[in-house]
């Protein structure tokens, strides 16, 4: 093991990087204040030999596996019976962006009296909870995408409007992450790059929302650079364990960096992901080129300023655009969203709902239902050249 792969970070939560250290998650329930956890993961992840020693090595603790991807109430409200069934006083959520959503949503529950729906991301719901009901969260990402590991929020599906919901509360962010790369050297190839560039528009998604936050504005260029250095590494061999840290670590700070805003990109995606079960990464990798074009000319300097902190080749809105076009053709992502099965007949219900969803308001210029929805046009016939840019 390389150690100069590992250290102990302090923002924006205490975070144990480095591969090998999920062997330190009993210390780090211990360190969250918890005795009897409850594991909540992925479906496909309960009988891998990862979960298995993780809940071998921490005593009374017990698994909820029965988590989806897209998940929906019904996954947490599963969850919160096993929890209260258990008498469980902490959740370590382990997995990809689903799991760990799940667990930080049935934390959040566990002791609240009020339903999930109550306490969507809009205005000041949050604080609608009693702080003291929430249990403790530690964090163990199986891929380097979402960063939900890193953030205080889960997205959650209400299967009856369906509508992807954000739920948060600033005490969901996890007490303790262990962020280990060597759980993601077994991620297939393209699940690898469909997180991977998550973790990128995340990043530059916050880079080109509005506002003064220079924190988050580092935060996003460096991420960037790494993903744009490390992502390819990492789809080329799994096992290249300096590529699966570094893209942990990005991961991190897309999730970090996003605090500021998202934008078109996560607004049209949600629906997306909602109505045709789409995988999050992937609906944001498609997407990606059809929100930049629109938004060119807000987001021209700095377009600019993302391709010199990458050394691009050209520079300029034309150069970084080449370069995320390239990005995909290499990582083999579908030009459009008809190629992952999302078809045209939903387009005004995705314009309308793209509006609305939170990440929409952090969009660089003002964004309405009618432009989404022509973007959405735009992304499902892959007829890029058809966006017009806002003026
Ligand atoms: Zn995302």
């Amino acid at each position: 093991m390389s150690t100069g792969l590992r250290g102990n970070w302090n923002y924006p939560t205490t975070i144990w990087a480095g591969p090998g250290r999920i062997a330190e998650l009993a210390a780090a329930c211990a360190s969250a204040g918890m005795k009897r956890p409850l594991i909540v993961t992925d479906e496909g992840l309960v009988n891998t030999p990862m979960l298995k020693s993780a809940l071998a090595s921490l005593k009374d603790a017990a698994l909820f596996g029965a988590v989806r991807g897209n998940p929906a109430l019904s996954h947490v409200e599963a969850g919160l019976r096993a929890y209260r069934s258990g008498h469980h006083d902490g959740v370590v959520a382990f997995g990809g962006g689903s799991a760990l959503d799940v667990g930080k949503v049935v934390a959040f529950l566990s002791g609240q009296t009020r339903p999930l729906w109550d306490f969507e991301d809009i205005g000041d719901w949050w604080t609608r909870a009693d702080p003291a009901g929430i249990a403790p969260i530690v964090a163990v990402p199986t891929t380097a995408g979402t960063g939900s590991e890193v953030g205080r929020a889960g997205v959650i599906l209400n299967e009856e409007t369906h509508q992807k919901k954000i739920i948060f509360h600033p005490l969901m962010m996890p007490r303790v992450v262990i962020s280990d790369a060597e759980l993601t050297v077994g991620l297939p190839r393209a699940v690898t790059a469909a997180t991977g560039i998550d973790a990128f528009v995340h990043c530059f998604e916050a880079f080109c929302a509005p506002g003064f936050h220079p924190l988050a504005d580092g935060v996003a260029l460096e991420g960037m650079r790494l993903i744009h250095q490390y992502l390819p590494r990492a789809c080329a061999n799994g096992k290249d364990i300096e590529a699966r840290a570094q893209m942990l670590a990005a991961a991190s700070m897309g999730a970090t960096a996003f605090q500021k805003g998202l934008g078109g990109v996560h607004a049209i995606a949600h629906p997306v992901g909602s109505w045709f079960n789409t995988h999050h990464g992937l609906t944001n990798a498609v997407i990606l080129p059809y929100v930049m074009t629109y938004n060119r000319n807000a987001i021209a300097d700095k377009a600019d300023t993302i391709a010199r902190v990458l050394d691009l080749p050209a520079h300029g809105f034309d150069g970084f655009l080449a370069q995320v076009m390239q990005m995909r053709r290499e990582l083999d992502i579908p030009h459009s969203l008809a190629e992952i099965g999302v078809s045209i007949d939903k387009a005004e219900i995705i314009g309308r709902e793209a509006a609305i969803d939170p990440s929409a308001s952090g969009n660089p210029i003002p964004i309405n239902a009618a432009q989404l929805e022509h973007i959405f046009r735009a992304a499902v016939s892959g007829r890029l050249d058809s966006v017009q840019s806002a003026a």
